[in-house]
């Protein structure tokens, strides 16, 4: 700038050698320094330096550092730049370095290389000082008309820029008050040219020369712009014609360099863009905000990060599907015959879809509940949403809200917020693309809470028919209507469903499978699906009903048949393995009969031996197909059985009794263990358990204490009063799991009977119960789970409330037909049932004795 020939700089320079980039005087440039020799002068000069002189460097262009210090150093640029270092930052990635900024002062030329290492020095001549262009008066009239001449087309340059962007408004205001003869080296260093013209600039000593060589320059540019609000000035006005005009402006448009291609390229996108936004079928309201946001977006520079945010928001207006949608094909019978085909059982569920389909089919209308699913996981809830997405014909998508606390996730952000972006319900239907999908809201009993909201109450708006045709996205900003999408929802419980929500929602309970219904499901569904996506077919693999019942009993424990599904997953994988290992034997299949024979029983045949993964031996014989799957190979492939029938092991001795649970992820039988020890008559309850279970206990052994003397039940020092001098410990097993409820109390009185009677509870026998102080059993709920919790755990007996009498009817009649149900209104009746040959009560002599 004009400082630069205020100063006077330094005869002798240090001289940092720079290949790309050009310093003009009074402009600035950012430089990485990483040669040896430029690293040696900002160590010992400028981080060293205390003075203002030992900041000024001299920069030569166009010449490369050598790479090592030994290195001869090439031969100089004549002229260089004088620059005043303004910044060092150093840094150790990639390569330790240095950035240095730089300020260009004024020209200068080498007179004399003064010494080359470790850096190089020169004595120097500056060449531009600002009393030579003042007193040359001589060139004054010349020069005069040459810098109006430049003045006036730097001038039109800068006007046809946006005066609005704050550093186009500074220029305006530098070029009226800086010296002119400083404006050709800061436009050169402004304006777009290549290094080489950069160069040229550099080297133009006089000024005059420098006045003529920039004005081209300036005019090329102004050109260039001027070619490019051609195109850009009628889209203002008038959208549709700039469309005509376009293939015109490509002609024009052939001479300009690359870089206005690529703005022209862009420019194109941005005209596509509105044409889409024109052409798409969006609500008004949403057409007259993306117009506006079209409008801002044509004057935003493309630097601004905004820019990138609104075009992205336009893009996602464009995409979304505000009119297209997919033709409903409903047809009752085909409906029913496909749920049928996709799912074995749950006849409850398909029942109700059917109803609700049927209606769909004869009131066109979609203001009805909204249906949800509630059932322990594997029971095909999601599997059910799919299919009804199948029989309708409609696009599918599902949206996991397990976890989802805040209420942005289903409403989206603002746009002002940095990463904004649509929430899910938006997201799905720019995915699937019509706006009438089957939306499966799954798990919306784990959304949670926080304090971004509660993404339960943005749910309401979404599933409330009267309200859902308008929902409002806070990234769309304008309204969407949902009225077309079918929600459907899943839950494991009903209990942390937010009521409101719950309220909009229709329940259907889908329980868990009886060990009948999963081995059906397993050999209609699940096998055939393994084998297909294992490659294998039923010549190869062979899984006997027998193997699938032993994987249900021994291996897996659940309500669903997810975890089955994995285990003949891995049966599939394991096969897999020796079928393709077979393939490459050529050997014939003669086996010796050899093996352990103690171990092969009836339906164990030879077979079973290839399966032995383990047995190297075996795989040098191919395996006989099919590949039989017993009990031996399942023990190979699987491992040793995850759970045995442990029930009479552990009912060997007083103080156990088998209680039913209910949980989530279905029905549980539940041990309850007790034992007594010398103490002062406290009571100890471990294994997580909830307030009202606390209680339970407490009730339980108030009503023994009570009853002692009826049923005969003595402490160890055969004291009819249960707590003197005795201590009493509760277990409820599973102690990681919080365990909370009424319906154990029944199975806490029989557990403490048989601790003080030192009777066994018969081993098959499961209850379940609310107890009073009174001894009266009031009715449970999961009644249905606990049964076939029951079932699966190879019980007989299983003692209920008389009052949940009706629950059983929803059981299955195989599964009641294996069962024997005890009706009891009263804990006389349950210890009856709950001990071989009945629990005596003594005639109640003593009632009569008494003084009351
Ligand atoms: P959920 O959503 O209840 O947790 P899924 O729908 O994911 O369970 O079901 C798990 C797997 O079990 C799926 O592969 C599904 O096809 C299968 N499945 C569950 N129930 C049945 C059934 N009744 N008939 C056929 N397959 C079933």
């Amino acid at each position: 700038m004009a400082a630069g020939s205020a100063i006077q700089i330094p005869s002798r320079l240090p001289l940092l050698l720079t290949h790309e980039g050009v310093l003009l005087p009074g402009s600035t440039m950012r430089t990485s320094v990483d040669s040896p020799r430029n690293m040696q002068l900002v160590r010992s000069r400028l981080l060293k330096g205390t003075s203002l002189r030992s900041t000024i460097i001299g920069v030569i262009p166009n010449t490369s550092d050598p790479t090592s210090d030994c290195d001869d150093l090439p031969s100089l640029h004549r002229i260089g730049t004088a620059a005043l270092a303004v910044q060092v930052v150093g840094s150790n990635w990639p390569k330790p370095h240095y950035t240095l900024l730089v300020t260009g002062l004024c020209r200068f030329q080498i007179l004399q290389l003064l010494k080359e290492k470790p850096y190089p020095v020169a004595e120097v001549e500056q060449l531009d000082r600002l009393e030579q262009f003042t007193n040359q008066h001589k060139s004054e009239e010349e020069l005069g008309e040459l810098s109006e001449q430049f003045y006036k087309y730097a001038v039109q340059l800068v006007e046809m820029l946006d005066m609005s962007v704050p550093a186009v408004a500074k220029l305006r205001h530098l070029l009226d008050n800086l010296p002119r003869e400083a404006l050709p080296d800061i436009l050169t260093s402004i304006i777009r040219t290549s290094n080489q013209e950069k160069l040229q600039i550099l080297d133009a000593v006089r000024l005059e020369e420098r006045f003529k060589m920039t004005i081209p320059l300036l005019v090329r540019q102004i050109e260039g712009l001027k070619l490019l609000q051609k195109t850009r000035k009628p889209k203002q006005d008038d959208d549709k014609r700039v469309v005509a005009i376009r293939p015109n402006r490509r002609m024009n448009h052939i001479p300009s360099t690359t870089e206005d291609e690529e703005e022209e390229e862009d420019h194109d996108d941005v005209v596509m863009l509105e044409k889409k936004i024109r052409t798409s079928s969006m609500s008004e309201q949403a057409l007259k905000v993306c117009l506006k946001e079209i409008k801002r977006l044509k004057k935003m520079p493309q630097s601004m990060p905004e820019y990138a945010l609104t075009r992205n928001y336009l893009e996602l207006m464009v995409e979304l599907p505000w009119n297209k949608s997919t033709k409903d094909r409903l047809e009752i019978r085909a409906a029913r015959i496909l749920l049928d085909n996709d799912h074995y059982a749950m006849e409850k569920l398909k029942k109700r879809v059917l109803e609700y389909l049927a209606v769909r089919q004869l009131k066109n209308n979609l203001k009805g509940p909204i249906l949800c699913f509630v059932g322990p996981p594997g029971v095909g809830k999601t599997s059910v949403g799919r299919s009804i997405a199948k029989t309708l014909g409609r696009e599918f998508h599902r949206i996991a809200l397990g976890g989802v606390c805040d209420q942005s996730d289903i409403r989206g952000h603002r746009r002002t917020y940095v990463g904004s972006m649509p929430g899910r319900i938006i997201n799905g239907l720019k995915t699937v693309g019509v706006n009438n999908p089957v939306f499966l809201l799954d798990e919306v009993d784990k959304l949670g809470k926080s304090l971004q909201g509660d993404p339960a109450a943005a749910l309401l708006e979404v599933l409330d028919p009267e309200q859902n045709h308008s929902f409002t996205d806070h990234y769309l900003n304008v309204a969407f209507d949902l009225s077309q999408v079918l929600f459907i929802a899943t839950a494991n419980t009903t209990a942390t469903i937010p009521p409101a929500l719950l309220d909009r929602m229709e329940i259907i309970q889908v329980p868990g499978y009886t060990q009948e219904e999963k081995i059906e499901i397993a050999h209609r569904h699940l096998i055939p699906k393994q084998l297909e996506q294992h490659g294998l077919t039923p010549q190869q693999i062979q899984i006997p009903q027998v193997t699938t019942l032993d994987i249900i009993t021994r291996y897996t424990r659940e309500a669903g048949v997810r975890s089955l599904d994995r285990k003949l997953g891995a049966i599939c994988r394991a096969v897999a393995v020796k079928v393709a290992e077979g393939q490459h034997k050529e050997t014939k299949p003669d086996r010796a009969e050899a093996g352990e024979g103690e171990d092969c029983k009836e339906h164990v045949t030879e077979d079973a031996k290839p399966e032995s993964i383990s047995e190297t031996a075996d795989l040098a014989l191919p395996p006989e197909m099919p590949i039989l799957i017993d009990f031996h190979a399942l023990k190979d492939i699987l491992g040793p059985p995850m759970y045995e029938m442990e029930v009479s092991e552990r009912l060997s001795q007083p103080g156990v009794a088998i209680g039913l649970a209910w949980t989530p992820l279905g029905g549980e039988i539940m041990f309850v263990e007790a034992s007594r020890m010398d103490g002062e008559g406290q009571l100890t309850l471990t294994g997580q358990l909830g307030d009202v279970m606390k209680e339970s206990a407490h009730l339980a052994i108030s009503w023994l204490r009570s009853n002692a003397k009826r049923y005969q039940l003595t402490n160890a020092s055969g004291s009819f009063d249960l707590l003197d001098n005795t201590d009493i410990h509760l277990h409820f097993p599973a102690g990681a799991v919080t365990k909370d409820g009424p319906s154990a109390g029944v199975t806490i009185v029989t557990c403490l009977a048989s601790l003080f009677s030192g009777r066994l509870v018969c081993s098959d026998v499961a209850m379940t119960g609310e107890i009073t102080l009174r001894g009266l059993v009031l009715p449970v709920g999961g009644i249905k789970d606990k049964v076939l919790a029951a079932h699966r755990a190879g019980l007989k007996r299983i003692i209920i409330p008389r009052r949940n009498e009706k629950d059983l009817e929803e059981i299955a009649v195989h599964v009641r037909q294996d069962l024997t149900f005890v009706m009891a209104s009263c804990l006389d009746e349950v210890l009856n049932a709950a001990f071989d040959g009945g629990f005596a009560v003594k005639p109640r002599v003593e009632r009569l004795n008494s003084k009351l």
